[in-house]
């Protein structure tokens, strides 16, 4: 059948096939508009859908991996509304969501240097800054490239590291990344 079809943790598939509890998959657009939270592995999504309250395409898959945008949580026998938002961030490769704010993708870089192994002195310095960043509605450029600068100073393999450098991507300008060198 035409469609899309997102691709579902290989474990998950199984459990749902023994009627088990797993994560459906949900269909949701750019802007965040959730359509639905109930896709069954194996049900296609009909390609090119946009959504009824934006316009905006809908998506069912990561942008950077393809994984399924993670739905509503299946437990079988058990009827209840799961509360849970939408994902701002994949749950299989950590990369932000088109509809995660600037706020949602910085408060992620704070919490992967919370498990971050590094000296405490410098997680709570870098802490700070990003505070700043995230509080800071209109930094001027220069503050802005000020606090990357000691961030990554103080960072050690932090801010190379994989799922932070994929995230800054998306709160950092380009021109400041070519100075800083991430
Ligand atoms: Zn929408
Ligand atoms: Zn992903």
């Amino acid at each position: 059948m035409e469609g899309l079809h997102p691709r579902f943790p290989v474990e998950d598939i199984a459990r749902s096939h023994n009627g088990q509890s797993y994560y459906q998959a949900a269909a949701v657009c750019r802007r965040g508009h959730i359509e639905t939270r109930y896709l069954d592995p194996g049900r296609p999504y009909p390609a090119d859908s946009k959504c009824p309250t934006c316009g905006a395409l809908v998506l069912v898959a990561c942008g950077s991996c393809g994984l399924r945008i993670r739905g509503d949580y299946f437990a079988p026998g058990v009827i209840g509304f799961d509360p849970s938002p939408r994902p701002s961030f994949c749950d299989g490769c950590g990369a932000a969501h088109p509809w995660a704010t600037r706020e949602e993708r910085i408060y992620e870089l704070e919490n992967i240097l919370d498990e971050e192994d590094m000296d405490e002195a410098d997680r709570v310095f870098i802490h700070d800054r990003l505070r700043e960043l995230r509080e800071g509605e209109v930094l001027d450029e220069k503050r802005e490239r000020q606090l990357w600068v000691q961030i990554r100073d103080r960072s050690g393999k932090f801010i190379s590291s994989e799922p932070v450098k994929k995230i800054a991507e998306t709160v950092v300008s380009a021109a400041i990344r070519n100075q800083l060198g991430i």
